[in-house]
């Protein structure tokens, strides 16, 4: 079994990236379009992450019974994840939790 896993350094900040055509996302299902090297899209639940981590976080199951899945934005909230101002899902860091509270 294969696992794609890449462990970058989360830096979500990507607001004034210039325009390469690079991570451009654009769902046709959902109408989505956003920007962002490390943005992760899930084609199944229309969630956005701002890493592939917490993407991989938000699947949940095995490959093995086809039981892959993707978790709930309340079980989401429960391993730690919450939105930033733009809707994305990221795990703020401790002691910012309230930054990111409106
Ligand atoms: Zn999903
Ligand atoms: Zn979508």
């Amino acid at each position: 079994m294969t696992v794609l896993k890449l462990d970058r350094d989360p830096d979500p900040e990507f607001d004034n990236e210039p325009d390469t055509g690079l991570g451009l996302i654009d769902c046709s299902r959902c109408g989505f379009r956003g920007r962002g090297i490390s943005l992760c899209h899930c084609p199944t639940c229309h969630l956005t992450f701002t890493s592939i981590t917490g993407f991989d976080d938000h699947r949940t199951g095995g490959h093995a019974d086809d039981s892959r899945r993707c978790r709930t934005p309340e079980q989401i909230k429960e391993r730690g994840y919450d939105t930033n101002d733009a809707g994305y899902w990221r795990r703020p860091m401790t002691g910012q939790l309230d930054h990111w509270k409106k």
